[in-house]
Order: C-alpha cells, then structure tokens, then sequence
C-alpha cells in the first residue's frame, strides 16, 4: 500500500510512495524539519499525518 506523509501544519509532502518507510527515516530525509514551513518534526509523537494513497 503506497504511503503518504504530509506535514499537519502546512500540508506539504514530506514522503510519499509505494514505500513504506519509518518515520524516523523520513524525518532524517528532512533534517528533522518540514520543508516547506520549518516546523521541526518530532517523532513521538510524530507529528505528521500518514493516509494510504489510492
Ligand atoms: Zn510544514
């Protein structure tokens, strides 16, 4: 099942594939932060939102 994380501030897409990938390793991808409004990402508890993708 594809995976989707967006960020719950801004709604910008920090992953998103037919992966599923640890959040953890997401947060990596972004140094920790949102791209798209600089918003650290914490990971517990994750502040991101994870959808399966159609
Ligand atoms: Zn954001």
């Amino acid at each position: 099942m594809p995976q989707r994380v967006v960020c719950q501030q801004c709604g910008c897409v920090l992953y998103e594939g037919a992966e599923i990938k640890p959040p953890d390793e997401i947060l990596h991808q972004h140094n920790g932060k949102c791209p798209g409004c600089g918003k650290k990402l914490s990971l517990i508890p994750i502040n991101v939102e994870v959808k399966p993708v159609k």
